[in-house]
């Protein structure tokens, strides 16, 4: 059974977590990350519960979030400049939340490789 229950991610989309939201829709929430990485660090969220990029079977819904994250930086200021989008899967990937979200990171160079 998937823990919708205690999911980080389900509480602040039920609300009973408070998060700094920018996009709230029938589908996807972005909310500012908690610990940013980054002068602008926002992470897109399916409504559904699933897993980690293991898990999607709806490439369609892939291409929503990944849209929204284009969209997002770009009110944020950092599409001209330029930004990175993460999604972390798994142990060795650095996933710590196990709700698929895609990280949004802008404002500042971004190193290569990754930590
Ligand atoms: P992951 O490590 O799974 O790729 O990313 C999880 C992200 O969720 C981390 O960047 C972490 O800072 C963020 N996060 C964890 N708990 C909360 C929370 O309660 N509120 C918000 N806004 N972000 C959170
Ligand atoms: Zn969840």
């Amino acid at each position: 059974m998937l823990d919708t229950k205690n999911c980080i991610f389900c509480k602040i989309i039920r609300g009973e977590i408070p998060s700094k939201t920018l996009v709230n829709n029938k589908e996807l929430i972005a909310f500012r990350d908690i610990a940013p990485q980054a002068p602008t660090h926002i992470l897109i969220v399916p409504k559904k519960h699933i897993p980690s990029l293991d898990d999607v079977t709806d490439s369609d819904l892939l291409g929503r979030m990944m849209t929204l994250a284009a969209a997002l930086a770009r009110q944020e200021g950092v599409a001209k400049t330029g930004y990175r989008v993460v999604i972390n899967t798994g142990a060795d990937g650095g996933q710590s939340v196990d709700h698929l979200h895609i990280h949004l990171l802008g404002g500042r160079k971004m190193t290569w490789p990754p930590g």
